[in-house]
Order: C-alpha cells, then structure tokens, then sequence
C-alpha cells in the first residue's frame, strides 16, 4: 500500500468497522473487561515503535482489544463522574470538525470559524450577562475586544481568570505589589474551590498557600463571617487580594455560594470577582431553577465548561468577561501569526493551536435551542431530587446533603449501624465501608458512583467518606436509580459480613 493512499483513500469498512464497534459498546458495561491493573499494564507493555506500518484494516484487530477496556461512560447505571453521553449527531460533526482541522487561534487557519467562536461566546455571554442589542452588536465582533476565550475545560478557565486578575492587580510584574506596599497576594474562596485553583497560583509564582480556603456553612456555601474575617486578616498582614472566587455547583456537592452578597463585598473592597459555574452554569437555561445563580451577573469573568452539562464533547471550557476590555490585559502577541492588529484569538489565550470546538457549541444551541437545554436540566434536576428521596427514605443509606443541582452525596451504613447516631469511632467503620463498597461496585461493573472525602457539619471537622452520584444522562430511568441503590444493598451486605464479623 502507498503512504499517500492513507491520505486520500477512505476505507469504508474501516468506517463501518468503527460504527460496530461503538454500537456493541454502548450496550455493554465494565464488567465486560473487568478493571485489573497488572492486566491492564501486561496488554499495554510494548515500548518499542512498530517499524512498519500496517493497513488501517490490519488495525481494527488492536482496536477491537482496547475499546472495551475504556470505561462505559454513557451507561445509564454510571453516575460517577461529570462526563455525558453526547447526542448521536456529534459523531458525525466531530468527523467534520476534525477532518477541518481548524486552528482559532489565528484567524489565518480558522476563517470563518474564528468568528463563529466569537458568536458563540456571545451568545452564552448573554445568558450570563443579560447585556442588550447595542451592546452585543457593538462588541461580538470588535477588534480590540473578547466577551470571552475557548479553553480546553474550567480548568484552563480558571488558570485565565487568575492570570487576568493578577495583571488587573500589577501588571505581569508581582514586584509592583511591593511597591503599593503589599507583602504578599492570596486569593480568597471556600474550602469546596476546584483544585485547578492552586494550579493557577503555583504557575503564578505564588504558591498553594496564597489559595486561602474559607470554612462554609451548613449548605456548604462560603460562610461571608468567614470571609470578613479573612479579608480584615488580609488587611493587617498587608496582603492583596487578587480575586474573590464564588462557586456556582460545586464539584462535591453542587452548592452554590452566596453570589449577590460575594458580589457586594468585592465591589466594596474593589476585588476582582470570579464565578466558578463550571458544572452549574446551563442552570441558566432553566426558568425554573435559573434563580439559584442569581448574582452571577455581577461577575467580572465566569467559568463555564461544554463538555459537562452543555453535553459537547471534551475539551471545551470557557471564560467569559463582563467587560469586552477585560481580556487586553493578558494580550500577547507573535510577530510570525498573531499580529497585534488581527482579530486572532490567540492573542489572549493561554493555550496555542487548539481545535474549533465552538463548532460543537454551535450545533447543540441550534438543536437543542434554549428549551431543549431547560428540558434536560429540569429533568436532572428532578430525577436528583427523586434520588435523594429514596435514599432518605432508606435506613441502608444516609443522605449528606440535600440536593441543589442534579449531584447528589451520600453513605451506605452498614447494618449494624442503621438507626442509630454515628459517634467517631461509628464514622471511622462507614467509611472503611464505604471504600470497600464504591470499589467493589466498580470492580463488579454494573453500575458507578464515584466518592470523595469531606467534612459535614453535621459532624463537624471528621473527613467522611461519602459516595457522590451526578444525574447527568437524560436516558436515566426509575429503574436505573433502583438498580444502582439494590447493588449498593446487595454488595454492602457483603462486605459488612466481611468488614465487622
Ligand atoms: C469540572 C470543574 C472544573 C474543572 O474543569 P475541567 O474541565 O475538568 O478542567 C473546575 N471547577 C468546577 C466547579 C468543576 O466542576
């Protein structure tokens, strides 16, 4: 076979081949290729390059051997983790899209694609922001200005609104500080903060200690005595407060923190104000529900992520700013593609060359539309309020918070512990329990919850292990939520047996 038929001869049955493959995925689970580690690194040992290649075709044999060893994610019994299955359409797309090979960060290599991210920013800018017609007309398209930036998810989001923060605050030079009489920045959130955070601040040279990670109250929103505390703290030691960060959905829990009071006390103490609505942002969608993130439209930049419950694909995060001028602070340029004077995107993002995913963003707004996204969420939401009942109306189960989003936590108690009040020592064995529980569970395959380590008030400062359950899939029924709770039982009367005999 010649290289160049490689570029320009598709193999339909390579194409069907990969269709079968995904079609028998999507109607299996993990117990078909059951997690174990040493199998896992034997099947995947080789370090050595093949020397010559082989046909696409002779390819599909390897192919056939790894893909059931991915995790079954768009299982309805999965409600592990903060990835979506995607509507059948994106397959077809991210054909398209790839195959395009589009590069916003230059207008060069994107075109008409890099205006397109300009409209799409726009058009979530405006559901956070509310601005009206002029506004919007005036800058989606200005040069000298972005409503907002394409990242590769919240994380890199995140790293940017610090970025923008600190140059608001001294320019790229953390020198200045000293000189306005400052010795030392921090930033100030609650103790639920995404961990992407302390990245940010280590790459800014300030390290994790300047994340300061404030108490929160009973609904785990930051407690604002605390944050007065913290900023009178920041006064006496001369520190600078580079932004105040509210979390809009929690990672753990899905609480919201007090945006419109955070969003007072930043404009009194002239600190920049980052919402964190990674996972909570779509709530906006929502007539019903688009009231827990009141206040969000005082935000200076908001985080929000595609590739949670937007439902795109991975590897589309945003950062929007409610000043279009916001992001000439961070601009930087290259004198070989990003020219000072162009429209390129690249001037402002942290990453270079990176795919045209706005394109995703685009279909699934012009599919789906405003309604179809409320749709969705409402019904999350209430399958997670559903959820939360029965595993409150359970002695097998404690409910450990109450649900805001569609993330719900929880614990199994092991029998011997039912209806009673947990002390120290109680706490101790439900967690040890709940370990073995969540891993048996997902060495089983069946079904997936995923499980974190936080304290609860209700028990003041011990970290619990709790098991933490996302309502993401629309194709959850009735029947999936039972089946997920009945192996719970099942498995935790087990290893009780196991545990405490
Ligand atoms: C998921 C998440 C992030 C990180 O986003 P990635 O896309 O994983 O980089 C940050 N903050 C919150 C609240 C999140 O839910």
């Amino acid at each position: 076979m010649k290289l160049t038929e490689l570029f320009t001869q598709p193999d339909p049955d390579f194409g069907k081949a990969m269709t079968a493959l995904l079609e028998h995925f999507h109607h299996s689970d993990d117990s078909q290729a059951p997690y174990q580690r040493g199998s896992f690194t034997h099947q995947l040992d080789q370090s050595c390059m093949p020397t010559i290649g082989i046909s696409p075709r002779d390819y599909l044999a390897r192919l056939a051997t790894l893909v059931p060893g991915a995790s079954h994610l768009t299982s309805p019994r999965y409600m592990g983790h903060m990835t979506a299955p995607l509507p059948a359409f994106t397959a077809e797309l991210s054909r398209l899209l790839v195959m395009l090979n589009q590069n916003p960060m230059k207008m060069e290599s994107s075109r008409l694609l890099s205006f397109l991210e300009r409209e799409v920013l726009a058009k979530l800018h405006r559901l956070v922001y509310r601005q009206d017609d002029a506004f919007y007309a005036a800058q989606m398209h200005a040069k000298d200005a972005a409503l907002g930036v394409m990242t590769s998810g919240g994380t890199i989001a995140n790293v940017t609104a610090l970025w923008l923060a600190r140059n608001r605050a001294c320019g790229d030079n953390l020198f200045a500080l000293a000189e306005q009489g400052y010795r030392g920045a921090v930033i100030l959130g609650s103790r639920l903060m995404h961990y992407s955070f302390d990245k940010g601040m280590d790459l800014l040279g300030l390290g994790a200690r300047s994340v300061w990670r404030l108490d929160t109250d009973e609904h785990n929103r930051l407690s604002l005595a605390a944050l007065e505390q913290a900023l009178q703290q920041c006064r006496k030691q001369k520190l600078k407060v580079l932004a105040l960060v509210g979390v809009a959905g929690s990672t753990d829990f899905g609480s919201v923190d007090p945006l419109p009071e955070l969003a007072a006390i930043a404009r009194r103490e002239q600190i920049h104000f980052h919402v964190d609505a990674a996972w909570g942002g779509p709530t906006l969608f929502s007539p019903r529900y688009q009231g827990l993130l009141t206040g969000i439209e005082h935000a200076d930049t908001v985080t929000l992520d595609g590739h949670k419950q937007l439902l795109v694909p991975l590897g589309t995060g945003m950062l929007l700013c409610r000043q279009p001028d916001l992001m000439m602070t961070v601009k930087r340029e290259a004198p070989y593609a990003i020219r000072a004077t162009s429209f390129d995107q690249g001037r402002f993002t942290l990453e270079g060359t990176r795919p045209a995913n706005a394109l995703y963003l685009d279909a699934a707004f012009q599919m789906l539309g405003q309604q179809g996204y409320a749709q969705l969420i409402d019904a999350n939401y209430d399958r997670a309020r559903r959820m939360a009942a029965l595993i409150d109306a359970s002695p097998a189960f404690e409910l450990m918070s109450a649900p805001v989003m569609n993330l719900l936590s929880y614990r199994c108690i092991p029998p011997h512990l039912q209806g009673q009040v947990p002390d120290v020592a109680a706490n101790e064995q439900i967690n040890l329990f709940n370990v073995a529980l969540q891993k048996a569970q997902r060495a089983e395959g069946h079904s997936f919850v995923s499980r974190t380590q936080r304290a609860v008030s209700r028990y003041g400062e011990q970290p619990l292990t709790l098991l933490r359950a996302v309502l993401l899939n629309p194709l959850i029924e009735e029947a999936d939520i039972h089946a997920l709770l009945d192996d719970q039982v099942r498995l935790g009367n087990q290893i009780a047996s196991q545990l405490f005999e």
